[in-house]
């Protein structure tokens, strides 16, 4: 929450001969409140030069994400920029699916820039592990979260979690270990659910949703031989592909259906990530980091297959999604979120041993995945529109292996 910046010493009402006396004053100190972030006060002391030298200069002593002016009124030529004071207040927005990797990583960054966050759950008895998971990361005020529930396969829910909500991070939706014998287990709350909060969505008013698809919605068609996969490729929903794949690429598309035919003024992101890595906070891991991450380290995977896989931190992945929230060019559009270069699972054990190896003992030695098998995807759009700059996969894969438990 935030307070307006006061001066001190009635700063604001001092005049001489009905002008402002600011030069007579070398110091400011303005108080901050930001209970949402865990700085619940901050006073910083800063001289006129530095008020005056810019206002990212300003930004940056205050370590504040901002992108409005608040002006102190009676004071002539002098206009404390603070970044969207309004705007941080009371944005509030949407994260379905708090309970998983990448909703309780992006939940955190939310909280930590000072939204107001409403989540979703399937049952409000998972709510203590959100906490539990947010308290790890430092937050100790829980006033700006609400929790709401609500699941993909019902209308139950949605339109209360949605209600005076300016953006929504739809990022929820099932990924299991194991496929399923029954595909529609996955497709359908992965497409019912998309279109359920797009429907609520639109119906509240919000200005934009975010969605979490994948690389799966891009990647699984074409052959990959001499192809660079970019945002304009697609898996084709109808042929013989894996659940999963099917599910992500079936829920996108019906999600760019929807916007087009009876979207209106919603506006529609898309994030497709690659192999999401990084750290397990609070314990909530994914279906992703339990296979090749905890699999390669306690020995259950002892081949390298015929693959290569896309790595990226869920620290990025949230990131890409705050900032596709917002950026005035993210609308309508897919961006691939990915680290520079792919992995086989040769490759990743390969790091494991080299660089924790304290974990060495239970890694198979593999074979190496032939070169054949490297495919080629590309970040540029993500890096130059958004001005995203993800980790190193190599960096997100060892922060999943340092936040885990050793046995
Ligand atoms: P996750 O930890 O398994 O999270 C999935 C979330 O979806 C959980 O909160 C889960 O709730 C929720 N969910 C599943 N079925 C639901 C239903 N019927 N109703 C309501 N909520 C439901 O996986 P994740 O890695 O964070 O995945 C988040 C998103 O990223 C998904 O859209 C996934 O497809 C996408 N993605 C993941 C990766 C990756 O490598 N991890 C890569 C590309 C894209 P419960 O806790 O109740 O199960």
């Amino acid at each position: 929450m935030w307070e307006a910046p006061t001066t001190t010493n009635g700063f604001r009402n001092r005049k001489t001969n009905g002008k402002p006396q600011h030069h007579t004053r070398r110091k400011v100190q303005i108080q901050l409140r930001q209970s949402t972030t865990g700085i619940s006060e901050k006073r910083i002391a800063l001289s006129w030069q530095s008020f005056f030298r810019s206002r990212s200069d300003l930004h940056n002593k205050l370590k504040l994400d901002v992108t409005a002016k608040l002006p102190i009124a009676l004071i002539r030529n002098f206009v404390l920029f603070i970044n969207d004071t309004n705007k941080m207040t009371n944005q509030t927005i949407l994260v379905t699916g708090g309970t998983g990797f990448v909703g309780i990583h992006t939940i955190l960054q939310l909280l930590q820039k000072g939204y107001h966050v409403n989540t979703t759950l399937r049952s409000l008895s998972k709510k203590d592990s959100i906490l539990n998971a947010l308290k790890e990361a430092g937050i100790d005020d829980f006033t700006a979260l609400a929790f709401f529930e609500a699941d993909l396969t019902s209308d139950t829910g949605w339109e209360e979690a949605v209600a005076g909500v300016d953006y929504v991070l739809h990022v929820a939706s099932p990924f299991p270990a194991q496929d399923p014998r029954d595909e529609n287990e996955l497709i359908i709350p992965a497409r019912d659910g998309a279109l359920r909060v797009l429907k609520a969505a639109q119906k509240a008013g919000v200005k934009r949703v975010v969605l979490t698809s994948s690389f799966a919605a891009i990647g699984y068609s074409r052959n990959p031989k001499d192809h660079l996969f970019t945002e304009e490729d697609w898996t084709d929903a109808t042929a013989a592909i894996p659940p999963y794949i099917k599910s992500k690429t079936v829920a996108e598309k019906a999600a760019w259906e929807y916007i087009e035919t009876e979207g209106g003024n919603l506006e529609l992101t898309v994030i497709n990530p690659v192999g999401i890595f990084g750290p397990v906070l609070g314990g909530i891991s994914s279906a992703s980091l339990d296979i090749a991450v905890s699999g390669i380290l306690n020995g259950v995977i002892r081949e390298s297959p015929n693959f290569t896989m896309g790595v990226v931190d869920v620290r990025d992945v949230a990131a890409i999604h705050l900032t596709a929230m917002t950026h005035p060019e993210a609308g309508g559009e897919r961006f691939i979120a990915t680290s520079d270069g792919v992995m086989s699972f040769y490759d990743v054990a390969e790091l494991f041993k080299k660089e924790r190896p304290e974990w060495a003992e239970k890694i198979a030695d593999m074979q190496p995945t032939p070169n054949e098998f490297y495919i080629e995807m590309t970040n540029h759009k993500a890096k130059t529109v958004l001005g995203w700059q993800p980790r190193s996969k190599e960096a997100a894969l060892l922060a999943s292996v340092d936040s885990l438990p050793r046995n």
